[in-house]
């Protein structure tokens, strides 16, 4: 059956952030829901995310608010700083001041913690692991969905949230490669205690530099320390997108930095080194009634750290459109109108920010660095309004 009463049924490819979020908002919408997953265990990296306003207020509504409170932590600000001697170029006020002006909060969360929240809210029985989508059928008033499995599952919309290397993207729109953008990250977790002599403050501190920059926050309840150490290279060789890193590696591209930072790094046991990739936004999201959401459609650099926040904000209007517009493929336009320009938006600012946070020492990082202090540069959090107010889940 591919309706349930009026609704149709709704099967979302891929279990990471974009698809159980999507799937929460899907449930709460009155849909009937199924998820499917490649992996034989849903799990999540030793990472950290950051989740701002506009993608908390949507998990706090879908009845995550205690679960994101009791591992998440709360920064006091977003403090931006030179590499080399540590000045202070722009503080912003998070915590209160934030959560009082968008009513809800900027929580710095490990992406296990984030992601077991998701799924202990999803009733079990609707998600399925072992099942990687190989193939598509369009029978009119509803989709097949094929696995490599050999199982086949009949819905009446079919949602791909399947990641940067989406297959149900590859199926609807044909092959098409991410691009390099000519970054890589290492992420790690230092356990808090090992940093206990450096004070930190609880703020996100982003350490800006030529050509690289250095970012790290508390999570899971003040137990760990993430860090994201972002290089600038011309060319990324390894078939994986996700390798294990060397730390001399990380030590040595931020030579020179602030002890800070060197000693958050000395101190990490492991690191694992990511090609960061993204794409240019598409026309199109959706063919009849089968659409993307996430990473698989939108993909960014991290460097507004919106790319799970906009995979959030994805479901909430999918939801919301689909309940709206009761024609399927109708509600799947309507749904792509809504959110290509925003996250197109973000996707440009994103990019925008390699440049900006990576200037070479020199007149422009200069005029940036005054502009920053003064307070006035357009990408400070007084800027962001337009962000973190936005509710995807109301049309
Ligand atoms: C260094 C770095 C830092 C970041 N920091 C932040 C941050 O602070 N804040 C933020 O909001 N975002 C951040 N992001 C971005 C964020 O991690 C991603 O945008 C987000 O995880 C994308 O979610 P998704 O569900 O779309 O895709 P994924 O998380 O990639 O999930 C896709 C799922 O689909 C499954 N899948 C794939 N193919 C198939 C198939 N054929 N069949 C079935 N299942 C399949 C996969 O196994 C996976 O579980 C960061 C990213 C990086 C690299």
């Amino acid at each position: 059956m591919a309706v349930t009463g009026d609704l149709p049924t709704v099967g979302v490819i891929g279990g990471g952030v974009g698809g159980l979020s999507a799937a929460l908002s899907l449930l709460a919408a009155g849909f009937d829901v199924r998820v499917y997953e490649q992996a034989a265990e849903l799990r999540e990296i030793g990472a950290g995310v950051q989740v701002s306003p506009n993608a908390s207020r949507l998990l706090h509504r879908l009845g995550l608010a205690d679960a994101l409170a009791a591992t998440g932590v709360k920064p006091l600000a977003w403090h931006q700083r030179r590499w080399d001697d540590g000045r202070t170029l722009l503080r912003a006020p998070l915590a209160e001041e934030l959560e009082a002006t968008y009513g809800s909060p900027h929580y710095q969360l490990h992406r296990a913690d984030l992601l077991a929240a998701l799924l202990d809210a999803v009733p079990a029985e609707r998600v399925h692991l072992g099942h990687r989508l190989t193939g598509l059928a369009d029978l009119g008033d509803r989709v097949e969905a094929r696995f490599a499995n050999g199982q086949r599952a009949e819905v009446g919309v079919l949602v791909g949230a399947d990641g940067i290397h989406s297959a149900v993207r590859g199926l609807l729109f044909g092959p098409d490669r991410a691009r390099f953008t000519g970054c890589v990250a290492y992420r790690g977790l230092v356990p808090a205690e090992r940093l206990r002599h450096l004070d930190l403050e609880v703020t996100a501190q982003i350490w800006m530099g030529p050509g690289r920059h250095f970012v790290h926050y508390f999570v899971s309840a003040m137990r760990l320390v993430n860090f994201v150490a972002i290089v600038e290279q011309d060319t990324w060789t390894s078939e994986s997108w996700t390798d294990r890193g060397d730390l001399a590696d990380a030590l040595a591209a931020f030579a020179g930095w602030h002890p800070q930072v060197r000693a958050i790094l000395g101190a990490g046991d492991e690191t694992f080194v990511w090609a960061l990739l993204d794409r240019s936004p598409m026309d199109h999201w959706s063919v009849g009634r089968v659409t993307l959401l996430g990473d698989a459609c939108h993909a960014m650099l991290p460097f507004m750290a919106q790319g799970a926040a906009q995979a959030i904000e994805d479901g909430a209007a999918l939801a919301a459109c689909l309940r709206a517009v009761p024609d399927v493929p109708a509600a799947l336009r309507r749904y792509e109108e809504v959110r290509i320009p925003r996250t197109a938006r973000v996707q440009a600012m994103s990019a925008g920010n390699k440049t900006r946070f990576h200037l070479p020492d020199g007149p422009e990082q200069r005029e940036r660095d005054e502009r920053m202090v003064a307070g006035s540069a357009a990408w400070s959090f007084n800027a962001a309004g337009w962000l973190y107010e936005h509710d995807a889940g109301k049309l």
